[in-house]
C-alpha cells in the first residue's frame, strides 16, 4: 500500500492526471489538472473532457484516439486544450486503459505534461520561417505557396487573378541619406499602405529589400474585366505610394514601379509568372519609374488606349465635343410622344465614340458627374424650348442616368436646379435608371426617386429583363415605365422564348400599373407583335435612329421652329412612312 501511495504522490507531483470511466466521464482529477485548466474539481468530475476542447483538432483526431484506447491500447499524442479563461495550453498526453476481467476497458487514466512553452517556440519558429520580421507580411516562401494556390484556383474556376511585383524607386537613396533605421520605418509604412489598397483575401508579401508582391484573386468574370480592375488598382497603388511619408520630421518620397501579370488559369507555373512580372517591372523602371506596366503587350496596349481615351474625355466637355442625339419614342399609331436623349462624343481623331465605350470610363473616373449634369441641363433647356411650340409642347424627354450619378448626394438637387434654371416642366422629364443601380440601398433609392417624383419627374426602368429583378422591389419603387430591352425584341417574332418574355413583361407591367416601352424595334413584324401584346411605346430604327436635334425634330414631321396646330401633342412620323 505504501509503495502505491508513494507512486501516486510522485505522479501527482509531476503530471496532470485524470481518471475516467469507460464512457469518458471524469471520475477523479489531481490538483495540477485543476490548476492548468482553471476549473474546480466539482466542475470537472461528472463531465467529460469536452469542457476543455479547444476546437483546434478535427473530430477525426478524437475518433482515432477512442478507437485506440477502446481497443485496449495505450495512446500517446499532443493535444491543445482550452482553459476556463479561454487561454489555450498544450499537453503531451498518454492514456492508459484499465481492463476488466474480460479484457474490456473499464477505466482510463490520462497522464499529461504541459508542453505549451515548447509549442509556442515552435509556432514562433514557424512564423519566422514564413513571415517577414520587419513588416509582419508573408515572406517569399509563403508567397510562393500562396501563388501556387492562387494559380490552382484560377485554373479550376477560370476566374482571372493577378500578380503585382513592386519595387520602390528610390529606396537606396533613403537608406543612404537617412540611415537604415529610417529605411526600415519607411518599409513598414509602405507595407501598411499596400495592405490598405487590397481586400483581406488578397496577399501582400515582402520578398526582401524594397520588393513587395501583391496576389489578387477573383478580379472579374473575364480577362478584360480583370485587366481593367488590375489597371485601376495599379493606378491606385501608384497614387497612394507617391504621397509623401513623414519619418521623424523628414518628408520622404518613395514612388513605386510595378509589373503586373494577369493569371488566366492556363498552365502557368510559379517561376514563369515571377519572371514575367520581373520583365514587366524592368519595363516600368526603364520607362523612368513611378509607373505600372503589364507583362502582356496586348493588355498594355489596351491599358494605354484606355488611359488615352480618359485623358481625351477629360477635355471633351470643354472642347464642345459632347452632343446629344435624339431618338423618338412613338405610340401605337406611330405618332411621336417624346424622345430619348442619347449622348455622343465627337472625337477629333476617332470620330463618333459610342456611349457604350465611354460611359463606363466616365463612371469609373467620376467624370460622369459633370457630364451627366451637362446632359441634364441640355435636356431641360430643350424641354423648355419645346414648351414654346404647340406641336412640340407635349413631348417628353428621357434622360439616362448612370449608377454613380444617381448615388451621388448632389443628384436630386442637381435635377431640381436644371429644371429651375431652364423653366422646363418636370412632368415632361423622364429619368431612365437601370436595374443594377437600384439594389444597393433600396430605401435610399426610393427616397431619392420620391423626392423627384414629388416635383413631377417620372422614372423608367431601362434595359428591363437584363439585370436581376426582384418583384418585391419592382412593387416598392415609384416607377412609371418599364423599357423592354432590345435583346428580347430582336428575336421576338422568331424565338418563342423571347416572345413569351415580352408578353410576360407587358402583363407584369400592366398589373403594376406601369407603362411599357419596347426598345430596338427594327421591323414591321416586331412592331405588329408588340402592338398586339399591348405595349404603350415603341422606339427603334424602324421609326428613326438617334439623330442630332434638328434632324430628329424634322423626322418627327415638325419643321424646326415652325408653328403647328395648337393642340396636337403627338405628331405623325413621316420619316417612318417613307422607309
Ligand atoms: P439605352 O438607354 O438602352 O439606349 C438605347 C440604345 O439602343 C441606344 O444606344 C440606341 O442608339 C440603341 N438603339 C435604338 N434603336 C435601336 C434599334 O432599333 N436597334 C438597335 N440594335 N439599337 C437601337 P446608344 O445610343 O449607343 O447608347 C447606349 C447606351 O449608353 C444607352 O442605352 C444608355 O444606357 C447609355 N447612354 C446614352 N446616353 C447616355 C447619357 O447621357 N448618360 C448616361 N449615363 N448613359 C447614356
Ligand atoms: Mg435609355
Ligand atoms: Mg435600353
Amino acid at each position: 500500500m505504501r509503495e502505491v501511495s508513494e507512486l501516486n504522490a510522485a505522479l501527482d507531483a509531476h503530471a496532470i492526471v485524470a481518471v475516467t470511466d469507460a464512457r469518458g466521464v471524469i471520475l477523479r482529477v489531481n490538483d495540477k489538472f485543476c490548476a492548468i485548466s482553471g476549473y474546480a474539481r466539482e466542475e470537472l468530475v461528472g463531465s467529460t473532457h469536452r469542457v476543455i476542447h479547444s476546437g483546434r483538432h478535427p473530430e477525426s483526431f478524437f475518433a482515432e484516439m477512442w478507437r485506440c484506447i477502446a481497443g485496449g491500447q495505450v495512446w500517446h499524442g499532443e493535444i491543445c486544450n482550452r482553459a476556463r479563461d479561454g487561454a489555450l495550453y498544450w499537453v503531451s498526453t498518454t492514456i492508459v486503459p484499465f481492463l476488466d476481467a474480460d479484457g474490456r476497458p473499464e477505466q482510463y487514466i490520462a497522464i499529461r505534461t504541459d508542453i505549451t512553452q515548447r509549442k509556442r517556440a515552435e509556432e514562433e519558429a514557424q512564423r519566422m520561417a514564413f513571415f517577414d520580421t520587419l513588416t509582419g507580411l508573408p515572406n517569399r516562401r509563403l508567397m510562393h505557396d500562396r501563388l501556387e494556390q492562387l494559380l490552382g484556383r484560377t485554373r479550376r474556376h477560370g476566374l482571372p487573378g493577378a500578380l503585382v511585383l513592386i519595387d520602390l524607386d528610390n529606396f537606396k537613396e533613403v537608406n543612404d541619406t537617412l540611415g537604415h533605421g529610417q529605411g526600415d520605418a519607411l518599409l513598414r509604412l509602405v507595407a501598411q499602405r499596400l495592405q490598405s489598397c487590397v481586400r483581406r483575401s488578397d496577399t501582400v508579401a515582402r520578398l526582401g529589400g524594397d520588393e513587395f508582391v501583391l496576389l489578387l484573386g477573383d478580379l472579374g468574370a473575364d480577362l478584360s474585366a480583370a485587366t481593367l480592375r488590375a489597371a485601376d488598382l495599379g493606378e491606385k497603388l501608384r497614387r497612394i505610394l507617391e504621397q509623401p511619408y513623414f519619418l521623424d520630421g523628414d518628408r520622404v518620397h518613395a514612388a513605386l514601379s510595378a509589373g503586373v501579370v494577369l493569371l488566366q488559369g492556363r498552365d502557368e507555373s510559379v517561376d514563369q509568372v515571377l519572371s514575367q512580372a520581373d520583365m514587366a517591372l524592368y519595363k516600368a523602371k526603364g520607362a523612368g519609374g513611378n509607373q505600372v506596366c503589364f507583362f502582356d503587350p496586348a493588355l498594355q496596349a489596351d491599358v494605354n488606349a484606355r488611359a488615352g481615351l480618359l485623358a481625351d474625355l477629360r477635355q471633351a466637355q470643354a472642347r464642345g465635343e459632347l452632343r446629344l442625339y435624339f431618338q423618338p419614342i412613338v405610340q401605337a399609331d406611330r405618332q411621336v410622344g417624346g424622345f430619348e436623349a442619347l449622348l455622343r462624343w465627337v472625337h477629333p481623331v476617332r470620330g463618333l465614340v459610342s456611349p457604350a465605350d465611354f460611359i463606363p470610363l466616365a463612371e469609373q473616373s467620376g467624370l460622369i458627374l459633370p457630364i451627366g449634369q451637362w446632359v441634364l441641363d441640355q435636356a431641360c433647356a430643350q424641354l423648355a424650348r419645346w414648351a414654346q411650340g404647340p406641336a412640340t409642347r407635349g413631348w417628353t424627354l428621357a434622360v439616362n442616368v448612370s449608377a454613380r450619378q444617381f448615388r451621388d448626394d448632389g443628384f436630386v438637387p442637381s435635377v431640381q436646379r436644371a429644371l429651375a434654371c431652364s423653366g422646363a416642366d418636370p412632368h415632361r422629364l423622364r429619368l431612365e435608371l437601370t436595374e443594377s443601380m437600384l439594389h444597393a440601398d433600396l430605401d435610399a433609392t426610393i427616397a431619392r426617386m420620391a423626392a423627384l417624383r414629388r416635383v413631377g419627374v417620372r422614372f423608367a426602368l431601362d434595359d428591363f429583363g437584363t439585370g436581376y429583378s426582384s418583384l418585391s422591389y419592382l412593387k416598392r419603387l415609384p416607377l412609371d415605365q418599364l423599357k423592354i430591352d432590345k435583346s428580347f425584341v430582336a428575336e421576338i417574332t422568331t424565338d418563342p422564348d423571347d416572345a413569351a418574355i415580352a408578353r410576360t413583361i407587358v402583363s407584369l407591367a400592366r398589373s403594376l400599373r406601369l407603362r411599357v416601352v419596347a426598345e430596338g424595334v427594327e421591323t414591321e413584324g416586331q412592331f405588329a407583335f408588340l402592338r398586339r401584346i399591348g405595349c404603350h411605346g415603341y422606339q427603334g430604327y424602324l421609326f428613326a435612329a438617334p439623330q442630332p436635334l434638328h434632324d430628329a425634330v424634322r423626322s418627327a414631321g415638325v419643321a424646326p421652329g415652325a408653328l403647328q396646330s395648337p393642340d396636337s401633342s403627338a405628331t405623325p412620323l413621316r420619316a417612318a412612312l417613307a422607309q
